[in-house]
């Protein structure tokens, strides 16, 4: 276990000079005091969790200290937002602290996001609210312990310091982790502003620190961007196989790492809706949860247009080509799963999609529903669920079919069932009210809503005593909630 002035820094982003990114110290917050910590996340700095309690703790992460080491940096990048190019972006309220090793020889970029104005803010005030905060702290945890990947969050620093948004709200600041915080939108920005140069410096720098198994291949840039495509097409399907919508899949919100990246308006979805918008700005619905697939696909064209000096029109696209593909069989792998099935049929495929329609027109939620699947044979758990479907003839149509396939499994012991079905089913998700329940006692200064929630969602395949609320549909009033862009 580390001291906090322990941390092992090496910024090597930042090296790459100003072409990249602008030196910038944090604006310090009033009064910076701990909301919540991740363990998990302390762990992977080696820092001790209870050290998340010291005042030195939230002077750090509130901007009020620095590490000798730390070189507070602002980076440049563009994007595509809601299919138009914004030729200049770049973390208008963010900066990257620098990059710490841990003991593992793992190494994390340090985020700190709503740390004040930079040169690319634009008219914002560089802020990000409480709200916001906590928001982005549970979900990038939650993420991670479903396994999908994400990048992580430390902690959040609550303060007094007053943001103005649709009312009066306070500022906060959230200590996001990732093995990169490059994104599409940085390729993209050389490559519109025509700078080859800095274009190659951050290929090269890119392939090195996060792809170096690429290097050692005939096109080093064709593998990375195949690499890319194959993990955007496995996170993808992660996506849509727990029901989480991103909400503003601009490229500059898109990792090249392939993880979860930079989610506002995010939502789970509480009743299946291969419709849903969880953004209340997206009126058109770019962002809906089933376009989440074709968007995907989308922004990886958006980032192959950028590497158009590097690789060959004709191998990108043949690249992204196996996005597709790929995403089908990663889905209909994780689906199956889910159905408790271990072995392949043909007719798999069909079994998801009819199971979906009939959710989707019966308002079923759709992470209980696949727990409760699990919980007794096939049989017993259909006669069960039947009922939360609208149209019933056709869900015991469904169910006839299913117990059939689950017969030609060669596995027909029922423990060993549940347990492989729970492995994979989550019992406790971030429902939006949850979410929404902690974030309101967080703003009345009660932050145990927040921890608890944090606790119980790290755990999310473990059914928890005491903990039964955390699983529970949501209430009329938590079905419809508007999460909007303002943050
Ligand atoms: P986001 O919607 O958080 O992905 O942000 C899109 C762009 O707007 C990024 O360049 C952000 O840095 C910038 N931005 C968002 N909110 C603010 C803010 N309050 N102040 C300054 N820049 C912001
Ligand atoms: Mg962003």
């Amino acid at each position: 276990m580390k001291a906090l002035d322990e941390l092992t820094f090496d910024n090597r982003f930042a090296r790459l000079g100003d072409g990249f990114s602008t030196h910038i110290l944090p604006e310090p917050l009033d009064n910076p005091r701990l909301v919540a910590v991740s363990p998990a996340a302390m762990a992977l700095l080696d820092l001790d969790p209870a050290i998340a309690e010291e005042p030195v703790f939230a002077e750090l992460f509130g901007g009020h200290k620095l590490w000798a080491k730390a070189e507070p940096r602002a980076m440049v990048y563009s994007g595509h937002q809601f299919g138009f190019y914004n030729p200049r972006l770049g973390d208008g309220r963010g900066l990257l602290l620098g990059e710490v090793y841990n003991d593992a020889g793992e190494h994390w970029d340090l985020h700190l996001k709503g740390a004040g104005q930079t040169p690319y803010s634009r008219m914002g005030d560089g802020r990000a609210v409480l709200r916001s905060s906590i928001r982005e702290f549970l979900a990038s945890e939650a993420l991670q312990a479903l396994g999908i990947p994400s990048s992580r969050a430390l902690c959040v620093i609550g303060s007094d310091t007053p943001v103005w948004r649709e009312k009066q709200e306070r500022g906060a600041m959230l200590l996001r982790m990732a093995p990169s915080h490059v994104r599409f939108g940085h390729f993209e920005y050389f490559y519109y502003t025509r700078q080859p140069e800095q274009q190659k410096q951050l290929g090269e720098h890119v392939l090195a620190m996060h792809f170096p198994e690429c290097l050692e291949q005939p096109e080093p840039y064709l593998a990375m961007f195949r690499e890319i495509v194959e993990r955007n097409a496995e996170l993808i399907a992660k996506w849509q196989a727990y029901g989480f919508c991103h909400g503003v899949m601009n490229t500059d919100n898109m990792s090249i790492l392939g993880i979860t990246f930079d989610f506002g308006p995010f939502a789970f979805l509480d009743d299946f809706d291969a419709n849903f918008i969880c953004n209340h700005s997206d009126d058109q619905g770019r962002y809906s949860f089933s376009n989440q697939v074709p968007i995907g696909q989308w922004n990886l064209s958006a980032l192959a247009q950028a590497l158009t000096p590097f690789i060959s029109v004709e191998a990108l696209r043949e690249a992204l080509g196996l996005f597709l593909p790929l995403f089908q069989a990663h889905y209909l792998d994780l689906m199956r799963r889910r159905l408790g099935l271990t072995c392949a049929e043909d007719d798999d495929q069909k079994l998801v999609e009819s199971l979906l329609q009939l959710m989707q027109v019966g308002g079923v939620d759709y992470t209980l529903f696949f727990r409760r699947l699990g919980d007794e044979s096939a049989a017993q758990a259909t006669a069960r669920l039947r009922d939360d479907f609208i149209d019933i003839k056709g869900f015991d149509a469904w169910a006839e079919r299913y117990q059939a396939r689950v017969a030609r499994e060669p596995d027909q012991d029922q423990a060993r069932r549940k347990a492989r079905m729970h492995a994979v089913n989550p019992l406790y998700i971030l429902r939006n009210y949850l979410a929404q329940n902690a974030i309101e006692a967080a703003e009345g200064g009660d932050y145990e809503e927040v921890r608890r929630l944090h606790a119980v969602l790290s755990k999310p395949f473990e059914e928890q005593p005491g903990m039964e609320r955390y699983a529970e549909r949501p209430p009329e009033w938590g079905k419809h909630l508007e999460i909007s862009c303002s943050s």
